[in-house]
């Protein structure tokens, strides 16, 4: 028999839900996750939000202290977690990707080797070997007859946020076409067919990406255009890497790949999202439906640039325009009054250490040539047996606790001297941590007890695994686990919220929203504040 957390009955007794205004029933759920977003840049630049963010949070009600309460904070991860409600480790759900043991080989977190692409050139994706339900799960659970779809930039943006039994889940394959998998569908549905069929990135090489607000808003919020350290991917020839940005001097073929570099993508994945909801009638009935949409190419261009440029603050700008156009757009299809939004992000971003050396913050690089020299040496001293996969050293299952420990010393003497790394730890080590500082909280709720890495690394604070330029993302620290949390109504205030809360407690949310059970495995908490 199944076990629920929650009767949404006594739930809905208890809790004094008494709003006159909040639809008992909404009949949309529209669920944005934008791919790295960190909390303090949302929160940087919120005044100066006239479009889609503002009305979120106009609407809102915004926890500002929000945090992904994993380690391993990146896309895969992420994603898991906003629509299962369950902490990545415990759940198998160790990365992007990781290393199986027992495949000798990696293993990509939405990998399904049974399924074939439908279509795209991209591969085969789904939710088939997560152990895990999603929000989209329980709410058909609770309504066989509610819809429930995802469009993603990314494969793993998609499927976790649409879940095991998602109608359809799409995603972009960097070759001009938004595809899924037969583990959804044996073929793409009409509408789609006919979107991909107009879809021209290639048009885009007469566009020129051009600062869209006065040099003062960049000057108050970020560094100089021009700042160390950051990617230049339009480069012609020498290193500028700054607004105006074109694709003009690319092929097609690489036009669809590098449109990701652009805020045009994200504009097009939340235009397709509209047609996908008119297509499908989403929110056309009594029947709550759920749309997940992965915002996914904020995660380039923050790369290539990090949190404080130019190119990063225009493009939340014009992020800002596009959304507000989608909730336009559901207010003609749907209606505001029936639909309930939710915004978060997969995680955060570490700045550039070009740009926090210059404010006197201790930052480096990882010496990442030196690096891969001391991993090969790891993996040859053992005879190729141990691997090195995402951020830890897997040790062959038939190691005894002596090789272990020959293991672990070894590691330890070839990393000692590299200075980005903090120290290393072993899943013992980590599954022992018993303190609740967030510190030893997100390093345990990474952790698998059999499936994960036998020695981990943990990188300084501060210090970037990213090299030779860009930012990025993937520690325990608070710039990567820092993430917006609003969930919006046409009949909410604007609310704030300062206490501690976790990504875990939005699925869970959702399912209280709209009366559905939540399984006892998830982690997370109902949000109360939103019912007040
Ligand atoms: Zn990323």
């Amino acid at each position: 028999m199944k076990s629920f957390k929650w009767l949404p009955l006594a739930a809905f007794l208890f809790s004094g839900y008494s709003s006159t205004n909040f639809p008992e029933n909404p009949r949309l759920v529209v669920f944005f996750v934008v791919d790295q977003l960190p909390g303090e840049l949302m929160q940087r630049i919120e005044s100066e939000f006239t479009g889609g963010f503002k009305w979120l949070l106009d609407h809102g009600v915004d926890f500002r202290n929000a945090h992904q309460e994993h380690a391993n904070t990146v896309t895969g991860t992420g994603y898991f977690v906003l629509g299962s409600g369950r902490y990545p480790g415990p759940a198998g759900v160790l990365g992007n990707s990781w290393y199986v043991r027992e495949l000798g080989r990696s293993m990509n977190c939405v990998e399904d080797t049974i399924a074939s692409p439908v279509g795209g050139l991209g591969k085969a994706r789904s939710y088939r070997q997560t152990n895990a339900t999603a929000i989209g799960d329980w709410i058909k659970e609770n309504d066989i007859r509610s819809k429930v779809f995802s469009v993603g930039g990314k494969d793993r943006a998609a499927v976790f946020l649409g879940g095991k039994n998602a109608d359809l889940a799409i995603y972009y394959d960097l070759a001009g076409s938004f595809m899924t998998s037969d583990y959804y569908t044996k073929a793409l549905p009409e509408w789609l067919v006919k979107y991909n069929e107009q879809l021209n990135f290639a048009a885009y090489r007469d566009s020129v990406w051009s600062h869209i607000a006065e040099q003062e808003f960049y000057a108050k919020y970020g560094t100089a255009d021009h700042q160390e350290g950051e990617v230049d991917r339009f480069a012609t020839d020498e290193y500028s890497p700054t607004l105006p940005i074109s694709l003009k001097s690319k092929t097609i073929e690489e036009a669809n790949v590098y449109i990701g570099n652009t805020p045009w993508f994200d504009k097009t994945v939340l235009e397709l999202a509209t047609v996908m909801m008119e297509k499908e009638e989403l929110g056309q009935d009594e029947s709550t439906d759920l749309l997940g949409v992965g915002i996914s190419m904020a995660d380039w261009i923050g790369h290539d640039h990090g949190p404080h440029s130019h190119e990063v603050l225009d493009y939340y700008l014009r992020l800002d325009k596009y959304l507000m156009t989608f909730i336009q757009r559901v207010d003609e299809l749907v209606g505001l009054n029936n639909t309930v939004f939710a915004l978060s992000a997969d995680h955060g971003v570490g700045p550039l250490p070009e740009y926090l050396r210059s404010i006197g913050i201790d930052s480096e690089r990882l010496d990442r040539p030196a690096f891969k020299e001391k991993i090969k040496h790891i993996e040859k001293w053992s005879r190729n047996r141990i691997k090195f996969s995402g951020n830890g050293f897997y040790f062959p299952v038939d190691y005894n606790a002596d090789q272990k420990v020959k293991a672990l010393a070894k590691i330890q003497l070839e990393l000692e001297n590299i200075n980005a790394i903090e120290k290393v730890m072993t899943r013992e080590e980590i599954l022992d941590l018993d303190g609740n500082d967030p510190f030893c909280r997100r390093m345990r709720n990474m952790i698998h007890p059999t499936k994960s890495p036998d020695v981990f690394i943990v990188l300084r604070e501060y210090y970037s695994e990213r090299f030779p330029l860009g930012a990025t993302h993937g520690t325990p620290y608070d710039y990567d686990t820092h993430v917006p949390i609003v969930f919006s109504h046409k009949s909410f205030k604007s609310q704030k919220i300062t206490r501690a809360v976790a990504t875990v407690d939005i699925a869970p949310t959702i399912a209280r929203l709209v009366g559905a059970e939540i399984p006892m495995e998830v982690d997370g908490n109902v949000l109360e504040e939103i019912f007040k």
